[in-house]
C-alpha cells in the first residue's frame, strides 16, 4: 500500500475542512482526487506530504506514519504544491541543482529529470521567462528529483492552455507507469484522460471511490470537447438544439454537454461557420463521470 488514509479529520478553527476521510492508494496506481473548489483536496495533500498535521486520524505513506516519521516520508514523496512556488530569478538547471542539494540527491538526477520532463531546450533560461507549461515541468522535475515512490500533484494542469494541457497530461501518464501518483483536479475529463481510479471529495467528505473504467459507459449525455480559434459566446452555444450546458475552459476551448440522442456536432460546425470561427479540434466523450460528479457535488 502506498498511501493509507484512515479516519482523517482536519479542523481550521471551527471549520471542518476534512471530515472522517479514509481511502487507500495501491502501489503503482494513478489516482484522480476530484472535487470542486474548497472541497478539501489541497488540505488532504498537505497532510499526506507532512506539511500540515491532521486533527484526527492516521496517514501512512509506504507504511510510514506521516506524523511520526515525517522526514522519512518526505524522502518517499514528491510534491507539486497547488501554486507551484518557484524561484523565478533562478535558472532552470541552477534551481534543480539547488533542490537536488536540499534532498542530498545525486547531481546526475538533475540531467535525468531535465531530459524526462522535456526541459533540455529551456534549461539555461530563467524560470521567470518560461511559459506556464514549462514552469509546471520544472515543478514536476523538482518533485521527482529524489526519485520518490509516490507523487502528489496538486492541480498540475490548472491554468495551462490546451496544448500545454495535453503535453503535461501525457507527461503525467508517462510518470504514472513507474510511480504511484495522486493528482487533484476539478476537471472531470482530466481524470478520465489520466487516472486508473477516481476519488471524489465534496465538502470534506469522500463521496465516491471507483475505477475510472467502471464509471464510463452509456449515460445519455455526451461531452463535446471543442476548441475554436478564438473565444465565442457561450450563451449562443447554449442555444443550439440538444446542448444542455456549456463550460468555458479557456481561450477558444469549451466543453459542451449535449444529449446523446441528438448529435449536435454538425450544428456546432455550422455555428462556427456562421460566426466566422474555425474549429481546431472537436472530440466527443462519454459523460458518465461528469454526471456522477455533478450529481454528487451539485455543481
Ligand atoms: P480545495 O483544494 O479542494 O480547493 P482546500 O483544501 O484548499 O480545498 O480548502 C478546504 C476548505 O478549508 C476551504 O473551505 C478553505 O477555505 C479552508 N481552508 C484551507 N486552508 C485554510 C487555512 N489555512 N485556514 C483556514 N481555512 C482554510
Ligand atoms: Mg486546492
Amino acid at each position: 500500500m502506498s498511501i493509507h488514509v484512515s479516519n482523517v479529520t482536519k479542523l481550521y478553527g471551527e471549520q471542518k475542512a476534512l471530515n472522517n476521510v479514509s481511502f487507500d492508494v495501491k502501489s503503482g496506481e494513478v489516482i484522480g482526487f476530484l472535487g470542486p473548489n474548497g472541497a478539501g483536496k489541497s488540505t488532504m495533500m498537505k497532510i499526506i506530504t507532512g506539511y500540515i498535521p491532521q486533527s484526527e486520524g492516521t496517514v501512512e505513506v509506504c507504511g510510514l506514519d506521516v506524523r511520526e516519521e515525517s522526514l522519512n516520508v518526505r524522502k518517499k514523496v514528491g510534491y507539486l504544491p497547488e501554486h507551484n512556488p518557484l524561484y523565478t530569478d533562478m535558472y532552470v538547471r541552477e534551481y534543480l541543482l539547488f533542490v537536488a542539494g536540499l534532498h542530498k540527491a545525486p547531481k546526475e538526477n538533475v540531467d535525468v529529470m531535465i531530459e524526462k520532463t522535456g526541459l533540455s531546450p529551456e534549461q539555461h533560461k530563467r524560470i521567470g521567462q518560461l511559459s506556464k507549461g514549462y514552469r509546471q515541468r520544472v515543478g514536476l522535475a523538482q518533485a521527482m528529483l529524489h526519485d520518490p515512490e509516490v507523487l502528489i500533484l496538486d492541480e498540475p494542469t490548472t491554468g495551462l492552455d490546451p496544448n500545454q494541457l495535453v503535453e503535461i497530461r501525457n507527461l503525467i501518464r508517462e510518470i504514472g507507469k513507474e510511480k504511484t501518483v495522486m493528482l487533484s483536479t476539478h476537471i472531470m475529463q482530466e481524470v478520465e484522460a489520466v487516472c486508473d481510479r477516481v476519488i471524489i471529495i465534496n465538502k470534506g467528505v469522500i463521496a465516491a471511490n471507483q475505477k475510472t473504467s467502471d464509471m464510463q459507459g452509456k449515460s445519455g449525455v455526451v461531452i463535446l470537447n471543442v476548441e475554436f480559434d478564438e473565444p465565442v459566446s457561450a450563451n449562443a452555444l447554449k442555444k443550439i438544439d440538444g446542448v444542455k450546458r456549456v463550460q468555458h475552459i479557456d481561450g477558444g476551448h469549451y466543453l459542451i454537454e449535449a444529449s446523446e440522442a441528438k448529435d449536435v456536432r454538425s450544428d456546432v460546425f455550422k455555428f462556427a461557420v456562421e460566426n466566422g470561427r474555425t474549429i481546431l479540434q472537436v472530440q466527443q466523450e462519454k459523460a458518465k463521470l461528469e454526471e456522477i460528479f455533478r450529481s454528487i457535488t451539485g455543481k
